[in-house]
């Protein structure tokens, strides 16, 4: 006899580099805005010292490397946002801009895929966020690096379609660094091993539709490929 009266869901987990052992996934944060040039291309006239905010997507929305993501419902304008991710290994609340990277496990390139005409009616009207951002398979991400082997540094962050750069930037232009990102995320949430946080994309977001081979790198990381695919 199950304890569940469903069976239950199985764990998220993301592949690491060099190892078979996963990293479960708890829960995935993104900053809104932490790019100078994005921000301004989003919201001209935009305060650049505006503290970032963090919106949410469910763990089951991590595609990974290699996948076919099918064209997502209910828009006509779904676009890319090259991101790193930090791996939390250890968690906290209130943690130390000085502490923060003490906190990372490992480290991925990821894309926050984005029903932008969704994202736009929602902040035209004052919604929340979850239907231009939080949609099924909404956060491919490459397979991870230990924080040990990957090390912290500064790193260029660049994403191709069909071939064609489209985004290409350097984690020094992050208004906020992963740092900063991480202590002020744990001032409104305990922040907990398995925990993932897309920290914001540079400048050139744009559309993409069904046949596109989508590829994002980072430097030190290895690469993410995904294709785009016909609607569901
Ligand atoms: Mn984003």
């Amino acid at each position: 006899m199950s304890d569940f009266v469903i069976d239950p869901p199985a764990q998220i987990s993301l592949a690491v580099s060099g190892t078979s052992a996963r990293f479960p996934v708890r829960r995935v944060y993104c900053v809104g805005r932490n790019y100078e040039k994005h921000v301004l291309e989003m919201n001209e006239g935009a305060d650049l010292r505006d503290p970032p905010f963090f919106f949410q997507k469910p763990a089951d929305a991590m595609v990974h490397d290699g996948a076919t993501v099918p064209y997502p419902p209910m828009t006509s304008d779904l676009q890319h946002e090259v991101e790193l991710a930090a791996c939390i290994g250890v968690g906290g609340a209130n943690i130390s801009v000085a502490e923060a990277l003490g906190h990372v496990a490992c480290y991925a390139i990821s894309i926050d895929l984005t029903r932008r005409d969704l994202q736009f009616r929602a902040r035209e009207k004052s919604w929340p966020w979850e239907m231009g951002k939080s949609f099924d398979c909404s956060a491919p991400i490459g397979p991870l690096v230990p924080a040990s082997v990957a090390g912290h540094e500064v790193r260029t962050i660049s994403l191709s379609v069909n071939g064609i750069e489209r985004q290409k930037s350097d984690t020094a232009h992050m208004t906020w660094s992963v740092a900063e990102v991480i202590s002020k995320l744990s001032e409104q949430y305990r922040l907990e091993a398995g925990d993932v946080i897309l920290t914001g994309t540079p400048e050139g977001v744009g559309v993409l539709v069904p046949g596109d081979v989508v590829i994002a790198t980072a430097t030190g990381l290895p690469p993410l490929t995904i294709t785009i695919g016909d609607p569901a």
